[in-house]
């Protein structure tokens, strides 16, 4: 699913056009009286104000509720202003840290000093004017705003990337790299980990009677009956194809996947799907496989996807509205050595 880069230019444009009012800025100094002056420029310019009066404090403080902008002075007792800076830029916060530097001394190697340790800015501590200070917190907040437009923006569109447009569900591109990581995991620690493929049953009939918007409409209302039947908050189901469904069983091996198949089935064949115009009933079939069926060094989404698609092919064949898994405790699976044990829903 590719998402309309449009879409991404107007975000960016409308956060930028609404940067955060009250923006807070971290002010270091060990000395009371100068700290005070900062304190109540800055609050006069329009921003908040957080302080601290060592570079131990600053760090603290920056963990604990990050600021977007600091100024810190640069000769402190303990930890001085250039290591502040260094420190800070190692730290991991969840936007841009914007660092003036305050100095006493104006001398150009403490300036290149100063802006090498990571600082964005620096500020002559004698000399500086209200409205110099002002102006340049005013860069900050450009800079700082832009930066959080974008992250907003990417976090959007990443967003929008992980989601099937139609039903709302994961996308393909979503579970099959969270699957992947999963199955790192899986592989890492031993635990277990089962999929299941689901297809519905004769979906073409149902946009070829009732027109395509109202196989949609089943598509979606599927989606959200597959849903509820998986109340479990670390599995997760979405959609893998046109009227595909996966679901990541953690934690689960095959028997327990079994469970959850079994309620699929008959969970989708209790009742129709009600659409706009008549209810519909509406049937899936089923597939699962197990991690722990397949070899360590051949374990790949790919492969167990195509163990599940296998037995959703028995599935199919073996009349539909049913589930197939290969039992567990088999030697891993060759291909086209399919143990299944298809279980219509009507038997149960
Ligand atoms: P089977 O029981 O063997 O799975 O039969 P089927 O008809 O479900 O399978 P087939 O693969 O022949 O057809 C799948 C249909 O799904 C055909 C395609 O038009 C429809 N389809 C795929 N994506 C969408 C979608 O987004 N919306 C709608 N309305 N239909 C879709
Ligand atoms: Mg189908
Ligand atoms: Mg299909």
């Amino acid at each position: 699913m590719e998402s309309d880069p449009s879409v991404f230019e107007q975000t960016l444009t409308l956060e930028l056009s609404a940067l955060q009012p009250e923006l807070r800025v971290l002010i270091v100094d060990d000395d009371p009286e100068a700290r005070d002056y900062l304190v109540a420029v800055v609050q006069d310019a329009g921003y908040q104000t957080v302080v601290a009066s060592s570079g131990e404090q600053a760090l603290q403080l920056l963990e604990e509720e990050f600021c977007p902008i600091m100024i810190t002075d640069r000769n402190m007792p303990g930890m001085d202003g250039v290591t502040l800076c260094k420190r800070a830029r190692e730290g991991q916060y969840p936007g841009y840290l914007y660092i003036f530097l305050l100095t006493a001394q104006n001398a150009n190697a403490d300036i290149v000093s100063g802006l090498k340790a990571g600082a964005d800015d620096y500020l002559g501590k004698s000399n500086i004017s209200t409205p110099e200070l002002v102006a340049r917190l005013g860069n900050a907040r450009r800079i700082v705003g832009l930066e959080q437009a974008l992250r907003r923006a990417l976090d959007q569109k990443r967003q929008m990337a992980n989601t099937d447009v139609l039903t709302g569900a994961y996308s393909r591109r979503y579970l099959e790299r969270q699957l992947s990581l999963e199955l790192e995991r899986t592989r890492r620690f031993n635990h277990p980990l089962s999929v299941l493929l689901l297809d519905i049953d004769y979906f073409k009939r149902i946009n070829d009677r009732y027109g395509h918007a109202i196989g949609d409409e089943v598509l979606r209302n599927t989606y959200r009956r597959l849903r509820e039947l998986l109340p479990r908050a670390c599995d997760w189901i979405g959609r893998y194809g046109g009227e595909e469904f996966l679901i990541v069983l953690i934690d689960t091996d095959l028997r327990g996947a079994e469970i959850v198949a079994q309620r699929m089935v008959s969970g989708m064949a209790e009742a129709p799907i009600e659409t706009s115009v008549t209810p519909i009933p509406v049937t899936i079939s089923v597939g699962g496989a197990e991690a722990a069926q397949i070899l360590t060094n051949d374990l790949s989404f790919k492969r167990l996807l195509e163990i599940a698609d296998q037995c959703l092919y028995a599935s199919k064949h073996g009349g539909r509205n049913r589930y197939t898994m290969r039992l567990h405790g088999e030697s891993p699976l060759s291909l086209g050595s399919i143990a299944s044990s298809a279980h219509g829903a009507a038997r149960q």
